[in-house]
């Protein structure tokens, strides 16, 4: 497909603005947010497409986010960012006491969110399929609901397709938190918010999530709020 110029005009002027106060980020309701994305075919000239998305990454680093996909930045075009690390930026953007306060948490609760290293990926026009039924859940928030976590279950592995910004197409079997992530983002193209996917008896506020039940298991979490799912060692 040919760039389109007036598109492409209109992203100039948004990661310029961007440069002085940052790209500012959709919230929900707006309905931008539950489009089906179109196919991304290098509609945005690729030099402007690079400042894009190193401001999309800027946005996600500083908020902090471990994903952004286009069309949170208002455009309905089916690419994403992500990235997580598991070595000290994995708390990006806590201090050093409040990491050590994770740390304590993962000591008592065992990983369950099932961290990896997640290096920086841009996935243009990314799918997933599941390699299994078995689900992995854990919180979730989004930076388009802002201040809000809630349970999701979400496939544990996946195989995951994407094209980068050459075009050439890649496929890789990601685990745990990655997979999560992917799925998440992947979502956001297809107009899905992890809101329609959650528990909603496990919704919760950030303040709250820290306060009653990040310190604690997911199990543990469920008897409080009384939600159910059933997990591989579940009693009940
Ligand atoms: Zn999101």
């Amino acid at each position: 497909m040919a760039v389109d110029e007036s598109l492409t005009k209109i992203v100039e002027k948004t990661v310029k603005r961007a440069k002085w106060r940052g790209l500012s980020v959709v919230e929900v309701g707006d309905p931008v947010l539950r489009k089906t994305c179109a196919s991304y075919e290098g509609q945005i000239a690729p030099e402007t497409f690079g400042k894009l998305i190193y401001a999309m990454r800027s946005c996600m680093l500083s908020k902090p986010g471990v994903g952004l996909a286009a069309p949170q930045v208002g455009l309905p075009l089916s690419f994403a960012i992500m990235e997580d690390h598991v070595a000290g930026a994995r708390r990006k953007g806590l201090g050093a006491g409040e990491e050590l306060r994770e740390e304590g948490r993962m000591e008592r609760r065992g990983d369950e969110r099932e961290f990896a290293e997640f290096p920086f990926l841009v996935a243009i026009n990314p799918s997933y399929k599941p390699l299994t039924s078995k689900k992995a859940y854990f919180y979730e928030g989004c930076l388009s609901l802002p201040g809000f976590q809630a349970v999701v279950g979400r496939y544990l592995d996946i195989e995951a397709e994407w094209e980068d910004e050459k075009g050439e197409e890649h496929a890789r079997k990601l685990h745990g938190w990655p997979a999560r992530i992917f799925q998440h983002e992947t979502d956001h193209l297809s107009g899905t918010l992890y809101l329609d996917k959650c528990i909603t008896r496990s919704f919760a506020s950030n303040d709250n999530c820290e306060k009653f039940l990040l310190p604690y298991s997911i199990s543990k979490t469920k008897k409080e709020l009384g939600f159910s799912f059933k997990m591989k060692n579940d009693e009940d």
